[in-house]
């Protein structure tokens, strides 16, 4: 025998404690090769007896044994394996999914299956051939007719050749010529081997069958043989069969299929999805360049032994207004220090000695004139410490009558500048000088864009001043300290005390500030917008699950697994993430571009410095966000009952 049931019940939960027993009792056994009618009145209990024969509903009473495999007591995987290979199903109303295709259709099974590709698709079509429908193999089940339908599931129902075919009135919604024709084929398929149990309502489709059951109000009134003089018997050496899950490859490429149904959704949740990747790109892509610049250009820059001491310019004059205290470089006329002040300085611990600078920063009227060429320098300054012999290009330091012009201005004037003689002019305390230098070299340039400076040592500066009857004072002091360690706490000490360090460290300060705000807003754009577009994968993946309830219900009675389905539903969460983490580097590298045209013509440098890992760290971020977001619709659509899924709309 090989199925056999025992006083098998079934009642149905109506809430409230209250229930309904659909079956009430029945004592049947079934032989491989019969083909089986199953008669009775609508509501009789008719497809809640093949909905147990095929192991789509466990919670009965009684013992259903596949040969001698108790249904209820198989264990998940099992009782998977014979919904799928053991048992084919055939609905009333089909249960075709719309949008894959007659072949995707009937190769479904086999997909969960793990089957490959090559060998699905040539059983596929050998079973078109044989329902006759290998024309319409490309249509999608919208094209086709009643019965053409009708013949895909049963192509479906065979595909992964089954011992067992339970159909649930195959002919109820087709016509009497086609329901002859699905019935003959129906039939064809029974006489090799196979159960084939029908439920059907036609007098005339039961008498051709080799036995009748009749059933009323959950009971079995009648069983008889027709057609045959003996009870069939055949060997049965049937087995649950072992198969294997859905391959990854298969489930990303029905994901993939899926979202191409509904394309404008996904892309829109993708967009989603990446902007608070693209934020968190950028936020990483600015601390590398800060720090990159910092770590490079600052530290070649000045002498670690040095602390530069600037006087914090008075805020009162009316052109200051609105701008925050910094060096009297950054806001106009500088303080000098007085004798008391610098003898102050000196006594800082950790000082060694002191040394007097000059700072001045105007934006028109000094000049360097080289043979025809004439440039306008920003700032004059003088000589220090400070500045390292690393960072001359060509040339030396100045020295008497000479002075020392930095890169942007040498690139204005010329090439072989080093060694001749230029002219330069300027103004101090509203006086203009003018005198003769020989250039001595060219400094590297601070990396602060269009503003050239020259440098002369402080006594030079003090004689060319002099000679028009100026005197300068030192606006800036240079702490040489007795080691790099110190350092620190004397800059410490000349902030408490008043002052403020190195324009270059102000200049940066102001930078970093602006990168910091604009950092502080992505972090709060990426965590709303993460957290955004969690929710709303989570919402939209519910919706789909929802959408494909009846799907999921079949792909259950096609002997999917909790694993198949959840595998589906995160292969789609995934592919959301993957699609939304490359967008996100896509527009990373766009905001960056932004960005860094802004700083490069504000400060000429590149900030932002997206690099590779932070790419594929905003890709795989953006993944497992998906990941989380889809494991709780993927859970629920695995949980989804069979029966009741299917009958979904
Ligand atoms: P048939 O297929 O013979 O028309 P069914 O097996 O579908 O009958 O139903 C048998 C009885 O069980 C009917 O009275 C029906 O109302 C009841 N029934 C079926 N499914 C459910 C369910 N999910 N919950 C409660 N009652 C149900
Ligand atoms: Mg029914």
């Amino acid at each position: 025998m090989l199925l056999e049931l025992k006083n098998v019940r079934k009642k149905y939960k109506l809430g409230k404690g209250n229930e309904f027993e659909a079956l009430k009792g029945i004592d049947v056994s079934f032989n491989p090769g019969e083909l089986v009618a199953i008669t009775g009145e609508s509501g009789s209990g008719k497809s809640t007896l093949m909905n147990l024969l095929g192991g789509l509903d466990l919670d009965y009473q009684g013992s259903i044994k596949y040969n001698g495999y108790n249904l209820n007591k198989l264990k998940e995987k099992e009782i998977d394996s014979y919904r799928k290979t053991n048992i084919g199903f055939i609905f009333q109303s089909f249960n075709l999914i719309a949008r894959m295709n007659v072949l995707n259709n009937v190769t479904l099974g086999a997909t969960l299956s793990g089957v490959s590709k090559s060998e699905k698709q040539k059983r596929a079509k050998e079973l078109l051939v044989k329902v006759g429908i290998e024309d319409h193999m490309y249509k999608k089940p919208n094209q086709l007719s009643g019965g053409q339908m009708q013949r895909v599931a049963i192509a479906r129902a065979l595909m992964n050749d089954p011992d067992i075919i339970l159909a649930d009135e195959p002919t109820g919604s087709l016509d009497s010529e086609t329901s002859k024709q699905i019935i003959e084929l129906i039939q064809e398929i029974s006489n090799e081997d196979k159960l084939v149990i029908m439920v059907t309502h036609s007098e005339k489709v039961a008498a051709t069958c080799n036995r009748i059951i009749k059933m009323t109000d959950g009971k079995i009134i009648d069983d008889k043989l027709v057609n045959t003089e003996e009870p069939i018997k055949k060997a049965d050496n049937n087995i649950i069969k072992k198969s294997s899950s859905i391959s990854a490859f298969s489930s990303f490429a029905l994901a993939l299929r899926n979202m191409k149904e509904k394309i404008g959704r996904n892309i829109l949740i993708a967009i989603g999805a990446s902007i608070g990747i693209a934020s968190i790109i950028v936020i990483m892509s600015l601390g590398q360049g800060i720090e990159n610049y910092m770590t490079g250009t600052m530290e070649d820059l000045v002498n670690p032994r040095v602390v530069e001491v600037n006087k914090i310019a008075e805020n009162d004059s009316e052109e200051a207004e609105g701008m925050p205290p910094g060096p009297p470089f950054m806001t106009g006329e500088a303080e000098p220090f007085t004798e008391d002040e610098l003898n102050e300085l000196t006594k800082i611990d950790g000082v060694s000695t002191i040394e007097p600078g000059f700072t001045k920063m105007s934006m028109q009227g000094s000049s360097i004139k080289y043979g025809d060429e004439e440039t306008n320098f920003m700032i004059l300054g003088t000589t220090s410490s400070n500045m390292t012999k690393g960072n001359i290009e060509e040339g030396n330091m100045p020295s008497t009558n000479e002075v020392l012009i930095d890169s942007s201005a040498s690139d204005k004037l010329g090439e072989d500048i080093v060694g001749s003689t230029v002219t330069i002019t300027t103004t101090i305390d509203n006086t203009e000088i003018t005198k003769d230098f020989k250039v001595s070299g060219i400094y590297a340039s601070s990396g602060m864009g269009n503003m050239s400076s020259i440098y002369f040592t402080y006594d030079e500066l003090s004689a060319f001043a002099k000679d028009n009857d100026i005197e300068i004072e030192p606006t800036v002091a240079f702490l040489l300290c007795d080691n790099e360690d110190a350092t620190a706490s004397v800059k410490e000490k000349i902030i408490s005390m008043g002052y403020t360090g190195s324009m270059q460290e102000a200049m940066l300060k102001s930078i970093v500030s602006m990168i910091d705000v604009v950092s502080y807003l992505l972090a709060g754009i990426a965590a709303i917008a993460l957290l955004v577009s969690a929710i709303m994968i989570l919402v939209v993946m519910y919706i789909s699950v929802v959408e494909r309830t009846a799907e999921i219900g079949l792909m259950k009675a096609l002997g999917a697994r909790r694993k198949d389905i959840r595998r589906i539903f995160s292969s789609e969460a995934l592919l959301i993430g993957f699609f939304g983490g490359i967008l996100g580097v896509i527009s990373s590298l766009i905001m960056g571009g932004i960005i860094n045209s802004l700083t490069t013509n504000l400060f000429d440098i590149a900030i932002a410095d997206v690099v590779p890992v932070y790419m594929l760290a905003g890709i795989i971020l953006s993944v497992v966000v998906s990941l989380i977001s889809g494991i709780l619709p993927a859970m629920k659509a695995a949980k989804l009952d069979p029966v009741e899924s299917l009958r979904h709309e």
